[in-house]
């Protein structure tokens, strides 16, 4: 992986989104105790988007580069259509043939010939002949125009038809499409099904792209027991690797699901260290506190390519960001609690993920929704609270809140589509006043 940056900025804020706060408004926001100095989210996303380089593009084949970015210019090799061809099924005829045809004194014309799709070679026809055709047939030459068959008596051996034609009518020219050598895609454009359908139209059936980034997911922590074994006294069910890999896929990731490491210091390096070969980020979750047992923190600070801090953000704000090992791959170490690690994914994660894609825009769109109810928020960071957006019948949005601030409450997350962005300012929301909404609905991949 290619960086496109080594060093962090201090001051400077290269990326900032469209709703972040000015840098610095919360930098020196005491965190009651303890009085933790926060970083204002804004400086935080801009840290990790300055680090994060991009990938080096592969060649796929078509299906498989669907959603990526296009990492080459593709030209028709060929003109498109790559030949004169009919556009309904008629007659080829000439055009000035049927000059007098028309209801009550229909042109007769001798049928020499049936022109079928797929035809290799094609006969030339004389003046004053027709020949039967079928849509996509190539155009016999001599013939210029198709009389569509509802024009005429559809004879076989002799055709009748009853008006006019005009030069080209029903025609498909060769290379109207595109000429031979012209660009039909460039770098950058997204593949759609109607860009793949370009790709194939012009021959090529593989194409360089972006590749989807490779994101390893990791949770730590002794509690924790996989899914399908029974979580006894004092163990719990480990969701976070299951919901950030989930997250990393609809962000357009290939995501590998590593399993749980306890608190573990030599365990937790030995994994990383053999993740590093496939990952092209990591995310891990658990152990970025302060308690004793906080072994992501304790082992990965010592490296000193990690950092971690406290982000003036709720849920989320232990937060460590990085990289490991001499490619430079980019870590992101979430708080273990699985609502603050699912907002930190949509914080910080996902807009990595969507500029490895070599997005352009990596941001989700927000809306302004009305406040259904009243919402409280600290001053001095910003609050992610779970929410149900409803579109009312005039079109508009509002938003009510989903659960209580816990961020253990999985159910409550379950429940919401949504996240309500309440700023560092904002202390207070009332009912029927506009709240940013960060809708978390499923993204193309
Ligand atoms: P930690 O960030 O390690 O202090 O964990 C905070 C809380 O999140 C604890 O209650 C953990 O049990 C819980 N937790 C940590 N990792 C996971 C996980 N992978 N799945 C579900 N809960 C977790
Ligand atoms: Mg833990």
């Amino acid at each position: 992986m290619s960086e496109s940056s080594s060093d962090w900025p201090t001051d400077t804020i290269p990326v900032v989104p469209a709703d972040a706060a000015e840098p610095g408004a919360a930098r020196e926001q005491a965190a009651g105790r303890g009085r933790v100095a926060l970083r204002p989210v804004a400086e935080q996303l801009a840290k990790v988007l300055s680090t994060i380089g991009s990938i080096d593009p592969i060649q796929l084949a078509l299906l498989d580069a669907q959603g990526l970015m296009l990492a080459e210019e593709v030209h028709a090799d060929a003109p498109l259509p790559g030949f004169d061809n009919a556009a309904m099924d008629g007659y080829a005829v000439r055009a000035v043939d049927l000059r007098q045809a028309n209801e009550t004194n229909p042109v007769a014309l001798p049928v020499v010939g049936d022109v079928l799709a797929g035809a290799r070679s094609v006969s030339g026809m004389g003046p004053g002949l027709a020949m039967r055709i079928m849509t996509g047939a190539p155009i016999p030459p001599g013939a210029d125009a198709v009389i569509p068959l509802e024009h005429t008596d559809r004879g076989v051996a002799r055709v009748q038809i009853h008006r006019p034609v005009r030069t080209g009518e029903c025609v498909r020219r060769a290379g109207e499409d595109l000429a031979a050598g012209a660009l039909a895609l460039a770098p950058g454009a997204t593949l759609g099904p109607q860009q793949i359908a370009l790709l194939a139209a012009v021959g090529h059936d593989r194409v360089m792209v972006q590749p989807r980034p490779r994101v390893v997911v990791i949770s730590t922590g002794s509690e924790l027991v996989d899914v399908g074994k029974q979580a006894g006294f004092g163990e719990v069910s480990d969701s976070n690797s299951y919901m950030l890999a989930a997250a990393a896929r609809d962000a357009g990731a290939d995501a590998y699901r590593v399993g749980i490491i306890p608190d573990d210091h030599a365990r937790l390096l030995d994994v990383l260290d053999s993740q590093l070969l496939r990952a092209d980020l990591i995310i891990t979750s658990g152990g970025v506190s302060m308690g004793s047992s906080d072994v992501v923190k304790e082992a990965l600070s010592q490296l000193g390519t990690v950092e971690f801090t406290n982000v003036a953000m709720q849920p989320g704000s232990p937060q460590g960001f990085g990289t490991l090992g001499r490619e430079r791959t980019p870590i992101f170490c979430l708080p273990g609690n699985p609502v603050s690690s699912l907002v930190s994914f949509e914080v910080f994660v996902r807009p990595a993920i969507r500029k490895l894609l070599g997005k352009r825009n990596v941001h989700r769109q927000t809306v302004q929704a009305m406040a259904l109810e009243r919402m409280d928020s600290p001053v001095g960071r910003r609050q992610y609270r779970r929410g149900l957006l409803h579109r009312e019948s005039d079109g508009r949005y509002s938003v009510s809140l989903v659960g209580g601030n816990g961020s253990h409450l999985v159910a409550a997350l379950a429940a919401s589509n949504c996240l309500i962005v309440l700023d560092e300012d904002t202390t207070e929301v009332v009912p029927g006043s506009r709240v940013t909404v960060q809708p978390l609905m499923l993204a193309q991949r």
